[in-house]
């Protein structure tokens, strides 16, 4: 099995993650509020999403997250495509990826100090696909063979359009988990992260204890981090504190600006919890998290922030080696 994380961690103290896909093409000026999703800027603008994760490369990422987040077959088919096109679709957002890490790799200039980035594939969860922001919430009503079925034609998709890791992200519940970690022995040979979303200090969204999930999910080979993503900032000391009680893999963390999500409205409401992002990430590889970077309304502004300290950082000094060795 090809582990990307187990590779960069055993030479550099940290892994920079990308920032927001969804909420930066927004900011760019891109249409993301219809029908299909951000399915409509892969399909008819898809240079802007490689443009992005260009970007985010150039900004210090050491890995992209694809644009596959809300893209599902079912959910696809559902707003006309049939299921050629939809498998299509999905397997060209790590393309995508794939394109602009190659295109950023093949200068030379930009290897400096730096490991290869990779490609992870988002697997979002089932609440994505409802599109009602029950990714926050849980409580689906599917059983764990329900939600394997749901994902199983977008995994492979993903894995056979050549990701080197599987994203299952912003995951809301254990069963959700359990479901993809399952699934996983399915394709032997990929690498995963699990992230969930959090509601609290302690709780992932549908209220059972984070350090539960991850204690869960420690013996399965093919899940090599396991962590938190688009929940407030404020959580995430504690969090990993949490899940460093419980785990010997490496923890993640991509927490949103601290914006709260409407579903109702589409939109992002309060304001983000700290004036600057990526200074703050410092606490969160302090507390013990090895691969930090943001989730929605974080800006390539923040990963340049977070890869000016990460790499910085002294190696030998890293929290990081001794849970990856
Ligand atoms: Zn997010």
């Amino acid at each position: 099995m090809n582990n990307p994380i187990s590779s960069i961690l055993n030479r550099y103290p940290a892994i920079v993650i990308d920032g927001a896909l969804a909420t930066e093409l927004e900011r760019r000026g891109y249409d993301l509020k219809n029908e299909l999703w951000s399915a409509k800027i892969l399909l008819e603008q898809p240079e802007a999403i490689e443009q992005l994760h260009y970007d985010y490369f150039k900004s210090g990422a050491d890995c992209a997250i694809t644009a596959s987040y809300q893209a599902t077959i079912e959910g696809f088919t559902k707003r006309g495509l049939n299921e050629k096109e939809a498998f299509d679709l999905i397997q060209k957002s790590v393309k995508l990826a794939i394109q602009a890490r190659d295109e950023f790799w093949s200068d030379e200039t930009n290897r400096v100090g730096r490991p290869k980035p990779f490609v992870a594939a988002s697997v979002g969860p089932y609440g994505a696909f409802l599109a009602d922001g029950s990714e926050y919430r849980g409580n689906y009503g599917l059983n764990e063979k329900e939600l394997m079925d749901f994902h199983r034609p977008r995994m492979k998709a993903l894995i056979e359009a050549g990701a080197d890791l599987l994203a299952c992200e912003t995951i809301p519940s254990l069963v959700e988990a359990w479901a993809m970690a399952k699934l996983l022995k399915e394709f032997p040979d990929t690498a995963a992260w699990i992230s969930f979303s959090a509601r609290d200090e302690k709780h992932v969204s549908e209220g059972q204890a984070f350090a539960d999930c991850v204690r869960d999910l420690e013996s399965n080979a093919q899940i090599v981090s396991i962590g938190i993503n688009c929940t407030s900032p404020k959580y995430i000391p504690s969090l990993i504190r949490e899940a460093k009680q419980v785990t010997d893999k490496p923890i993640l963390v991509y927490p949103n600006s601290g914006e709260t999500y409407d579903a109702e409205n589409n939109d992002w409401n309060g304001s983000p919890v700290f004036e600057s992002f990526g200074e703050e990430a410092k606490e969160w590889y302090n507390a013990g998290a090895c691969l930090i970077g943001g989730c929605c309304r974080t800006t390539p502004e923040d990963i340049q922030a977070i890869a000016g300290w990460a790499r910085k950082t002294r190696v030998g000094a890293k929290p990081c080696l001794a849970s990856t060795n």
